[in-house]
């Protein structure tokens, strides 16, 4: 059978589970373990050897045995060092997307030409090594808010992505949509918004379901986020970055001792939750669910 997908050279193939019900969205932000710190200016991390594929290859190696399928999203800086991860991740069926090149917040871009360019560069590099069609993006650190929204989408639909999914709505922040949606376009088109996880709480919305905030909650408050999406029949999306995961990460001293804690803090034993939302929950990629609801819309 051909690995062609209608999205051209991919190995990629949509999904067979197309029940929105029991079927969740697993996302990584694939970059350096230093990138906190050096958004920080904060020096050391540049002494380590290369590391970074090691956690990466083992995220592979498990959603490889419990048949899950997922999202990564790579910067460029990380595919550059290590192209054999990229590879292995779209030919063992995930979805390859960008995570901008150099994993600088929009605002330290500064120009929505200098964010073309940024993306540009991503996608034409994780096109080359991952051999398909990038069609996702997540802005580094859900910055997307930081230049003009709008024309950003539209930069991101001229470039190829279907989706976007750069909204953290945490507390009260976001664009008040907090679950996916088609945004309108100013040339007509539309492009799908797909917002991170949130928990509705006292009027609040909790982030639960990624990142250090993943790590920071119990874990029952992930499975009630997740039973809250189920219920409005929306997928939940979990998001981790692999040092979210990695408890053999390298620590260095310096900077926020907020940031500092919040760094490491249920480290030791996020992989090992991460292994029980594997066994409880199906999951798949962006593009298979926004592949998905094409063909819904088409019946
Ligand atoms: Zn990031």
């Amino acid at each position: 059978m051909s690995n062609m997908s209608p999205f051209g050279m991919n190995s990629f193939k949509p999904s067979q589970h197309n029940i929105p019900v029991t079927y969740h969205l697993l996302t990584f932000d694939v970059e350096h373990w230093y990138e906190g710190y050096r958004y920080r200016d904060l020096d050391g991390w540049q002494n380590y050897p290369p590391r970074d594929d090691r956690m990466v290859e083992r995220l592979l190696d498990i959603m490889g045995e419990t048949g899950q399928r997922s999202t990564m999203f790579f910067t460029g800086r990380y595919a550059e060092e290590f192209p054999h991860v990229v590879k292995r991740a779209a030919h063992e069926g995930h979805e390859v997307a960008s995570h901008s090149y150099s994993h600088s917040v929009l605002s330290r871009m500064g120009s929505v030409d200098a964010f073309r360019e940024d993306l540009l560069r991503s996608v034409h590099l994780l096109e080359d090594i991952g051999g398909c069609k990038v069609k996702g993006y997540r802005a580094p650190k859900w910055s997307i808010l930081d230049l003009n929204y709008l024309e950003v989408l539209q930069v991101l639909h001229e470039a190829g992505m279907e989706y976007d999914s750069s909204i953290f709505p945490k507390f009260s922040g976001g664009t008040g949509n907090h679950y996916p949606h088609q945004v309108d376009l100013v040339s007509g088109r539309r492009i799908w918004e797909i917002p991170a996880t949130t928990y509705p709480l006292f009027g609040l919305r909790l982030p639960v379901a990624g990142g250090l905030y993943f790590r920071f909650f119990p874990a029952w408050l992930t499975h009630k986020a997740m039973s809250v999406c189920q219920a409005k029949l929306q997928p939940g999306i979990i998001y981790l970055h692999p040092y979210d995961l990695d408890k053999n990460c390298p620590r260095l001293p310096g900077g926020n001792p907020m940031f500092q804690w919040l760094r490491y803090y249920g480290v030791d034993t996020a992989f090992e939750r991460l292994e029980v939302l594997l066994q409880e929950y199906k999951f798949g990629s962006m593009l298979d669910w926004v592949t998905n609801q094409k063909q819904e819309g088409l019946k």
